[in-house]
């Protein structure tokens, strides 16, 4: 089992107050920073554990487009892997079919390499730049409960 984190990484957060500041009225249903106990169980090596690994809720009426962030963030060179709707892709060994229980229908899982865990940067340009008082009050959202296995 790898080891849990009081606290993800700096760039995992960012995921998802960078989206919160830009799409304010996007859904957080399926958002995850760090792992429940049951999520622990199923899942005991994922990338939540050790704060690297993020989950954006899918929700595409809000522009955060699971498919299309996919395609888009893997020219983005903190990313290790995304896993969407059935398909993983990593750098090394491209796109194929993901066998795990959890398909992803609801959530885009993005792992972060190593190296990037301090990196803030924006990680969804295309959608512009959010307003100085949308980045405060995402600042203040609380963070997502503990990750739950569905
Ligand atoms: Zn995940």
């Amino acid at each position: 089992m790898k080891p849990v984190v009081k606290k993800a990484t700096p760039a995992a957060i960012a995921v998802l107050r960078q989206a919160t500041a830009l799409r304010p009225n996007r859904k957080k249903a399926s958002d995850g920073l760090l792992p429940s106990a049951a999520h622990l169980k199923q899942s005991p090596n994922s990338d939540h554990n050790t704060g690297f690994g993020v989950d954006l809720t899918h929700d595409p009426k809000n522009d955060i487009d699971g498919r299309a962030f996919f395609e888009k963030l893997k020219d983005d060179k903190r990313v290790k892997y995304l896993i969407f709707s059935g398909k993983i892709w990593s750098e090394e060994q491209g796109e194929r079919n993901y066998t795990g229980i959890n398909k992803h229908e609801h959530h885009l899982h993005i792992s972060i390499e190593d190296k990037s865990g301090n990196d803030t940067s924006p990680w969804f340009p295309w959608l512009g730049t959010a307003s100085t008082v949308n980045k405060v009050k995402a600042a203040v959202k609380p963070l997502p409960k503990k990750k739950e296995t569905k």
